[in-house]
């Protein structure tokens, strides 16, 4: 083990930096599990199974071949615009649409960079609550990251989103929908940055969830969302679980469970610290689940489902950024076998009036070295959209 106190170097912790932690009626770090109830969005096609679909059209008095076409309406031509229906009889084309599409996501602001291969996507839910979605085009893929909640509970110190609180859980159809409304502005040309003369039609190839909210805290409409995603066409959006990235901050009960759902997505844990005094204070939720928990779960998931998991590891100046913990961080990895793994560093991308700064380059550098010489695979992940705050932990939603 490697001693904390015989490291001549900095140690910043969000206690020293003014920050203090919210604590619950039996004095642990306050946690918000469950959505506060509020108005439910309306049922959407997206919500429902191909048999509930047929369901629900069989109710509102039309033949059950209706939800199929329907279906490839919005799953294949992402449209929710009964004008674009022409194979709908006229005649009921408005309700049957109002029955089974209705509006979910409100584009409220769209924020782009400067040569365009990002843009922000500013959404109102039916409730007035507001959630973002991040598409960005990286060669040979696109990337949509998405929100599964509005705001969050986990209250991590260093995240905007963490620091807003949760608003409530998202439904099924309004995670989709995200995935839906970018794909209708790629088919658009709305995304700059494409390739000269490059005329194939585009989607989202991978979708992150690493935008607002904890996706694991809202399990079963994620899970739906994800298997939607991953249904043919025209049931659901034909894409690829291993390019769809499950992020979370460690709910252990859950990974397990996400584990058995065999849906072969990548998962990544955002870990942060290897050891528990300081994850205790980084990440909240360390005081249900500890970092040697986490680690064995995210093991677990690999061997559930043969996919390299993740480590996300925001490097924080002079907070978790230090040689010894990367010695630390590979130990506990490799302690767990070989070829497992892969970790995320990421610089942290201050959040409006945050104390805490991104790592020195040379810290960074340091950091990813004492990895890879363990023998840990480490890649730096890009923080685009910064500019926009568009990029991880910046996603507030103000408006
Ligand atoms: N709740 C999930 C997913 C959303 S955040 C989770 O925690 O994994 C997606 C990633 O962005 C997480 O790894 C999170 O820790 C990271 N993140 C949050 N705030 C950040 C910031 N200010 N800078 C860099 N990464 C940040």
């Amino acid at each position: 083990m490697t001693e904390i106190t015989s490291t001549p170097v900095r140690q910043v912790r969000p206690a020293t930096e003014g920050w203090s932690q919210k604590l619950d009626a039996e004095g642990r770090p306050l946690l918000q599990f469950g959505s506060p109830k509020r108005g439910k969005p309306p049922v959407h096609l997206a919500d429902l199974t191909a048999a509930e679909r047929v369901e629900r059209i069989k109710e509102l008095g039309l033949p059950g071949f209706r939800a199929k076409q329907l279906a490839t309406h919005y799953f294949t031509h992402y449209t929710s615009d009964p004008a674009d229906m022409t194979d709908l009889p006229a005649a009921g084309r408005e309700e049957l649409v109002a029955g089974l599409l209705p509006p979910l996501l409100t584009e409220v602001r769209r924020l782009e960079t400067d040569r365009g291969d990002t843009i922000k996507f500013l959404w109102r839910l039916h409730d007035g609550a507001l959630v973002e979605s991040v598409l960005m085009r990286y060669p040979g893929r696109i990337t949509l990251c998405i929100s599964s909640q509005a705001g969050c509970g986990m209250n991590c110190p260093f995240c905007a989103t963490g620091q807003a609180g949760l608003t409530r859980n998202m439904s099924t159809a309004e995670i989709v929908d995200q995935i839906v409304r970018a794909n209708r502005a790629l088919a658009a040309g709305e995304l700059g940055g494409k390739k000269r003369g490059e005329t194939t039609p585009e989607r989202v190839s991978n979708i992150v969830f690493m935008g607002m909210g904890e996706p694991l805290a809202n399990y079963a409409r994620v899970v739906q969302a994800v298997r939607t995603m991953i249904a043919p066409q025209p049931e659901g959006l034909g894409m690829s679980a291993r390019g769809i990235t499950v992020s979370t901050v460690g709910l252990v009960p859950a990974i397990k469970k996400l584990a058995a759902e065999d849906i072969p997505v990548t998962f990544a844990l955002s870990l942060h610290a290897p050891d528990d005094q300081l994850r205790d204070e980084l990440i909240p939720v360390n005081s249900r689940w500890k970092v040697d928990e986490a680690l064995d779960a995210a093991r677990a998931y690999f061997d559930a489902t043969g996919r390299r998991v993740s480590i996300e590891y925001a490097l924080i100046k002079d907070m978790n950024d230090h040689g010894w913990r990367a010695e630390l961080l590979a130990e506990k990895l490799n302690a767990r076998g070989r070829g497992w793994v892969h970790v995320n560093p990421i610089p942290l991308n201050p959040t409006p009036g945050s104390i805490w700064t991104a790592s020195e380059p040379a810290a960074q550098a340091e950091f990813v070295r004492r990895l890879v010489d363990a023998g840990v695979p480490t890649t730096i992940r890009d923080t685009r959209g910064k500019e926009i705050d568009g990029a991880c932990g910046q996603l507030a939603a103000a408006d």
